[in-house]
């Protein structure tokens, strides 16, 4: 079948109402950290499907294992059957993730998506408190499901649902007072004194670093006094890693270097390694009070997935070298992009984030969405973040080589040097 051109790609998009942005053109061909499209224009990839491309685009090291299991037809989809490639999974995300880790959590398949895991992990923390309440932050994103909805920050995106959400309060996130006031000692505050109207939680719900609401990281002790106050109040504290986990911080899980264990982890996007959907919910094994069937969903026996979740994980984590090179690519991103802000003062640029979760923060109104838009043009794929997309994020695959990397870097630069002439 022949590629269909951009003009009947823009009919039938007119028609489609999904993403908010596109970028102009029809893509053909990925791999790696490159894409190309229909005219055979090469772009690199800071976008990187959102963090569900983290190991790249067609990896060679899972595409060989998809490749040889579709050959000899494996099992495709299985509900919760047991199947040999599920049970490689989860002997592998124990063996090479969680023990090496001392991390004791149970696995729960919740739906082949990151709201699904959100879904299933306020569920959890609902049922096993007996408690309704949830806290969430400021700029925070958890999905787009009713319930993932309630507790993401961004009443532009909750007003989406047309009718107002329940049982879910918003605090402000670390640093969301710049600095000025701790927000946790209201928290404590307020859960000390029964007649502040907040009742104790059943959970708290927190991205170490908010992905869509800015490239806000929060600070170590901001998160281990959160896990305190967690503990002290029986509140189930739940680390949404859909998009900071595996790998994109520097560890594989977000909350590692914080020194946190989180009692319910949510996880995704670049789980099966590959860009297939799969997400599993983590919990302490005091937390497992689901009955057979009281949360299910048809599309979590993805075998596909388990063969490519399992291949990255064995490549990937079975020692720290993955993780040394996505710290040294982090440090020249972020001593990069901070020499820019020092070159460039028009831009009144800030740079956010932590490990390959980066972006500079622009007080000028519209400045980062040009800069994404004219780096598009010059041949690089990227988002922008944060309410007023005042933030351009740079999210490379972990597998960038340095040249990829360097390109990209170059391409951002001639892309602010031309907009602040
Ligand atoms: N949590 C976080 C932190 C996310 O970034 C996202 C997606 N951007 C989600 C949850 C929802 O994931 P999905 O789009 O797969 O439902």
């Amino acid at each position: 079948m022949e590629t269909p051109k951009m003009e009947t790609i823009k009919s039938l998009e007119s028609k489609v109402r999904s993403y908010s942005r596109s970028f102009p053109t029809v893509f053909t061909k990925s791999k790696g950290h490159k894409m190309w499209d229909e005219e055979g224009n090469e772009y690199i990839d800071f976008f990187s499907g959102a963090g569900a491309l983290n190991y790249g685009h067609n990896n060679d090291v899972m595409k060989s294992e998809l490749v040889d299991y579709i050959s000899n037809d494996g099992v495709t989809h299985s509900l919760d059957m047991a199947t040999e490639k599920r049970a490689e999974f989860l002997q592998t995300l124990n063996d090479v993730i969680l023990k090496p880790r001392n991390l004791d959590y149970r696995v729960m398949f919740p739906g082949p998506t990151g709201t699904n895991t959100v879904e299933s992990a306020l569920k959890l923390a609902r049922k096993y408190t007996g408690r309704t309440d949830i806290i969430s932050f400021t700029n925070g994103f958890h999905g787009m499901t009713i319930g993932s909805l309630s507790v993401t920050g961004n009443a532009a995106k909750r007003n989406g649902a047309g009718i107002p959400l329940t049982n879910v309060v918003h605090m402000p996130y670390d640093d969301f007072m710049d600095g000025k006031t701790d927000t946790l000692d209201y928290l404590e505050q307020f859960l000390e004194n029964g007649g502040s109207g907040v009742d104790i939680p059943a959970g708290i719900i927190l991205e170490t670093v908010q992905g869509e609401g800015g490239i806000n990281a929060a600070r170590f002790e901001w998160l281990q006094r959160v896990e305190d106050i967690c503990k002290r109040w029986g509140i189930l504290l739940i680390v949404d890693d859909v998009q900071a986990g595996i790998g994109r911080t520097g560890t594989f899980f977000s909350f590692e270097e914080a020194g946190i264990t989180p009692d319910v982890v949510c996880l995704s996007k670049s789980l099966s390694g590959y860009g297939s959907p799969l997400a599993i919910t983590l919990f302490r094994p005091e937390l497992d009070i689901w009955g057979p069937g009281e949360h299910n969903g048809t599309f979590r026996g993805n075998n596909h997935a388990f063969v490519t979740a399992t291949a990255a994980l064995n490549h990937y984590w079975k020692d720290n070298a993955f993780e040394q090179s996505i710290k040294k690519k982090s440090k020249r991103t972020h001593e990069f992009l901070q020499e820019l802000t020092k070159k460039y003062p028009e831009m009144k640029g800030t740079v956010c984030g932590r490990g390959l979760m980066v972006g500079i923060s622009s007080e000028v109104e519209g400045f980062s969405e040009k800069v994404a838009e004219e780096s598009f043009n010059k041949g690089l794929v990227m988002e922008t973040a944060g309410p007023d997309d005042e933030v351009f994020k740079l999210f490379p695959p972990l597998t960038i080589d340095e040249e990829g990397l360097e390109k990209g870097l170059s391409i951002i630069e001639e892309s602010i040097k031309k907009l602040v002439k």
